[in-house]
């Protein structure tokens, strides 16, 4: 693709020219080619997300918004805000279930790529769009759902040396490629106390974008009422560890090979995204499994409805179902966290 061998070309030349970046500033180049080059969903794309996989997963977000929107009281105007929204998927089945329980927000879409916006506007024609969250509604609860949006925001990297944490660089390798390696500069103030002693050659990773994003959204959060709804995969407590990785066609890749060409993410840091809750006096609910989370909201009896409406269809609604909630599959490694502005209701599916 010739989008592809310019990122590359370009950020060669950038890198000959001031020597390496950081990993973090390398995934954010190669994320925004990545993303503006189309659509990466489905299975004829790079990945599946769980909106792909089955209209239950909207449904239960749908369900679990309208009915934290009725207990607080039913407030107006309201908007549905998505990060990252994808196809549009999510926001189209969660409204639709939302909808049946009288909630009908205005919906604010937070998407950077040009390509996923028009297949976005095919789903929800009266969509509004946002380039950042700043320019979001600011007269009214912000509803606000991210799913598999933080995992694609850049990670930077802290490796362990003799002389401690240094960041972790990609320069050049050879006539057309780039590698990782171990910069110069000296990041132990990054690096939290409680893996500061690990071994030599330790990674540390840290998303400074997610706990920016997090941060202002619910400082609006607190000032206008409403929720917050982070699923993603990741882990609940803050540990050593490289996750970074990529994907093309379904399976993995070289993260440092083809920029712009392959889907990069890293796992959430959950633990970290809840304690900026707290900072920001939030109510804070989770992490909890997306399998226990979607079995509480009733995954398992709309899975039976949708099947007794579509007896052709029973199969491929439990397979969707499994693939969903299976300890082995979805169910565990992705995870549900939410956030709710002070005086709001406590959220189903958390207890
Ligand atoms: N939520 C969707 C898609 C997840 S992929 C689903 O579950 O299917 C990540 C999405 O985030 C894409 O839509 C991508 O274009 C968008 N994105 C990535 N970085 C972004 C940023 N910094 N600001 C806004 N959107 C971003």
């Amino acid at each position: 693709m010739p989008e592809d061998a310019t990122l590359t070309d370009q950020l060669r030349r950038r890198i000959a020219a001031s020597g390496p970046i950081s990993v973090a500033e390398y995934m954010r180049e190669a994320n925004a080619a990545y993303y503006a080059a189309g659509d990466p969903f489905g299975a004829g794309g790079d990945f599946v997300t769980a909106p792909e996989i089955s209209q239950m997963f909207g449904e239960m977000v749908g369900l679990w918004l309208a009915d934290l929107w009725i207990r607080a009281g039913r407030p107006e105007p309201v908007h549905y805000v998505e990060l990252g929204p994808g196809r549009g998927t999510l926001a189209h089945d969660a409204l639709r279930s939302a909808t049946g329980f009288g909630l009908s927000p205005s919906v604010q879409l937070v998407e950077t790529s040009a390509a996923l916006r028009s297949a976005q506007r095919e789903r929800l024609p009266l969509a509004e769009w946002h380039d950042s969250i700043e320019s979001l509604p600011r007269d009214g609860p912000l509803l606000i759902v991210a799913n598999e949006f933080f995992d694609a925001l850049p990670v930077r990297q802290m490796i362990a040396t003799e002389d401690g944490w240094r960041e972790r660089m990609v320069a050049l390798d050879g006539d057309d490629g780039f590698a990782a390696e171990t910069g110069t500069r000296a990041v132990d103030a990054l690096v939290p106390d409680a893996v500061r002693g690990a071994p030599v050659g330790s990674i540390y990773e840290h998303c400074p974008d997610a706990a920016t994003i997090l941060f202002d959204l619910l400082r609006r959060i607190a000032a206008q009422g409403g929720a917050l709804l982070a699923i993603d995969y990741g882990y609940d407590r803050s540990g050593i560890g490289e996750t970074l990785q990529a994907v093309k066609d379904h399976a993995r890749a070289e993260p440092f090979a083809d920029p712009g060409a392959v889907d990069l993410t890293a796992h959430v840091n959950f633990q970290e995204l809840a304690n900026i809750g707290r900072v920001a006096e939030m109510g804070v609910h989770g992490p909890v499994g997306q399998g226990r989370w979607l079995a509480m909201l009733g995954i398992v009896t709309r899975a039976r409805t949708l099947a007794s409406a579509a007896p052709d269809q029973r199969s491929a609604i439990a397979a969707a179902l499994k693939r969903l909630t299976a300890p082995d599959e979805m169910g565990e490694l992705f995870k549900v966290l939410g956030f709710t502005a002070p005086g709001w209701p406590t959220p189903e599916g958390f207890a």
